[in-house]
């Protein structure tokens, strides 16, 4: 298995610290409701079905905070690698850094470092995606996007009762847009909650599919967001499968089990394959 650094766990700057926080805090919040709320009020007493939600659900949770986990700890940085102190092709000097950096890193002024293959700074992580860790954060994506579309269907029934069966404005409200109806005293506290988890999943659930296809989409043509919004060329991409090994590892296929399963990535994030077949430091004898 790839060997890992951990690097600092908690993030730098505040708005870092609240994303982060708000995430955990709505994540922990909503395995519990759907774990003590709705699905015993599906299933009042203990069946098959019931086992096989709270068996599925638990399996969705917990690779979700792990993949998060893994994404938050990995060193992202070349760390001890010795890196040239000749400017090579394709390399650039980071004047923050004060070190030559490969093709494809880029300096976050959030994490203060050049980070490999950078992709992009998330906000909820609190740190940046690169070469080591976009396994982890596509796969927490894919999770979160899998979990809130099961939330919506588990919470289905719950929220028909509500809108249809006892249909009124100020339910209306609520389930539009709860904290408004919460400040306005149309809805008792339960409501609220009930209002607010059953939204956030609606809302959650369209925009992690989003960003789930739109950071697989990115994978597969061998492109980092980075890349992609400076409309770079696509000198990197190597296949869809070659692709998807760069960034999920030679296992690509098995790692949606577990972030624990070895799956080690073909490059070190340093040097890179092109599709032209050179390598950057042959580029020069063109
Ligand atoms: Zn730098
Ligand atoms: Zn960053």
């Amino acid at each position: 298995m790839t060997s890992f650094k951990l690097q600092r766990f908690w993030p730098r700057n505040g708005v870092d610290r609240l994303a982060f926080g708000f995430t955990m805090t709505e994540l922990f919040v909503e395995g519990c409701f759907e774990m003590f709320i709705i699905i015993p009020k599906l299933y009042p007493e203990m069946c098959m079905a019931k086992l096989c939600h709270m068996l599925f659900g638990t399996f969705l949770f917990v690779n979700t905070i792990t993949n998060f986990f893994y994404a938050m700890g990995i060193d992202v940085t070349s760390g001890s690698t010795v890196l040239p102190s000749v400017l090579k092709p394709g390399w650039k000097y980071c004047h923050t850094c004060m070190h030559n950096a490969p093709p494809r890193a880029v300096h976050c002024w959030s994490c203060e470092c050049c980070v490999l293959k950078r992709d992009h700074h998330c906000i909820f992580t609190g740190r940046c995606i690169g070469h080591k860790n976009l396994r982890f954060y596509l796969l927490a994506v894919g999770y979160l996007c899998v979990g809130a579309l099961y939330a919506n269907y588990l919470n289905m029934d719950y929220a028909m009762e509500i809108l249809v069966e006892n249909f009124n404005w100020k339910v209306f409200i609520a389930m539009a847009a709860p904290l408004v109806g919460w400040t306005l005293g149309l809805t008792e506290s339960m409501s609220f909650f009930v209002s607010f988890q059953c939204g956030t999943c609606m809302i959650a659930s369209f925009m992690f599919t989003g960003l789930f296809l739109f950071h697989l989409h990115l994978i597969l043509r061998g492109q980092t967001t980075h890349e992609w919004r400076n409309g770079h060329e696509r000198v990197h991409d190597l296949g869809w499968k070659r692709n998807l090994q760069e960034a999920l590892g030679t296992r690509w296929y098995l790692v949606w089990i577990s972030p624990l399963i070895p799956s080690p990535l073909p490059g070190d994030g340093i040097y890179f394959r092109r599709r032209d077949g050179m390598m950057y430091e042959n580029v020069k004898d063109l």
